[in-house]
């Protein structure tokens, strides 16, 4: 079988790990989540209250993270703790953010993101795989939606878990910020690969977004 790597890369709430993970269903490849990588390591930090660059370094040394893919759904480990079910909260999505921006986290993940994009066909999303972690994939996709059309839907999903616990401006407030964390940092800043296809998903629903990223893949893989 042909192996081959896809890379969509985009600012948070554009929808990329449902579309990656559907993507990767219908190419028959490994879905790979990255954000969930770096929030794995937030949890670990929030919970040991490491907060400066020294101590989330220091930290990083007594921490192993791994991924699994169980009943076809990726799952996060760390120290073996599976830590899938308490990584997707809003102070996780903020700390994930700010320990992202640490270089030796990044050096920290990059081995593990390159091999598995090594043994596996790979969909892998995340802020950095085009431009860094995998610059010869053989597709880059550069997902993204209007910072209002991407809180909104951020809002709908977080009102059916925990509802009115939230308001679509408060939401806003923290894409608004999360990206300007993401586009602003030194290393590894979220930034469009020259050779990535710009999809925007502001005005298509799910299916439609599926079906101009199969589009781009076809294209670019010859499939
Ligand atoms: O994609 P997700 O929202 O789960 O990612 C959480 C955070 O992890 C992002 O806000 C970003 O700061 C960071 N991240 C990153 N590089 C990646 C994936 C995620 O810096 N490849």
């Amino acid at each position: 079988m042909q192996h081959y790597n896809i890379a969509i890369d985009g600012p948070s709430g554009a929808g990329k790990s449902t579309l990656a993970r559907r993507l990767a269903k219908r190419l028959g490849c490994m879905y790979i989540d990255t954000g969930a990588l770096y929030r794995t390591i937030a949890l670990s930090m929030l919970r040991q209250n490491a907060q400066t660059d020294a101590e989330i370094t220091q930290a990083l040394s007594g921490l192993t993270v791994n991924m699994e893919h169980i009943g076809g759904e990726q799952h996060v480990f760390a120290n073996g703790e599976d830590v899938t079910a308490l990584i997707r909260t809003s102070e996780v999505s903020m700390a994930a953010s700010r320990v992202s921006a640490v270089p030796a986290v990044r050096a920290f993940l990059l081995d593990l993101q390159r091999s598995l994009a090594q043994t596996h066909s790979v969909v892998m999303d995340g802020r950095d795989i085009g431009t860094v972690v995998l610059p010869q994939a053989d597709v880059k996709i550069y997902l993204t939606a209007s910072a209002e059309k991407r809180a909104y839907r951020r809002f709908l999903e977080l009102e059916e878990k925990n509802p009115g616990a939230q308001t679509l401006e408060s939401v806003l407030a923290d894409v608004i910020r999360r990206d300007e964390q993401d586009m602003n940092r030194e290393i590894a800043p979220l930034r469009q690969a020259d050779d990535a296809v710009p999809v925007d998903t502001s005005d298509a629903d799910l299916d439609e977004s599926e079906q101009m990223l199969l589009r781009v893949c076809e294209e670019k893989l010859g499939l």
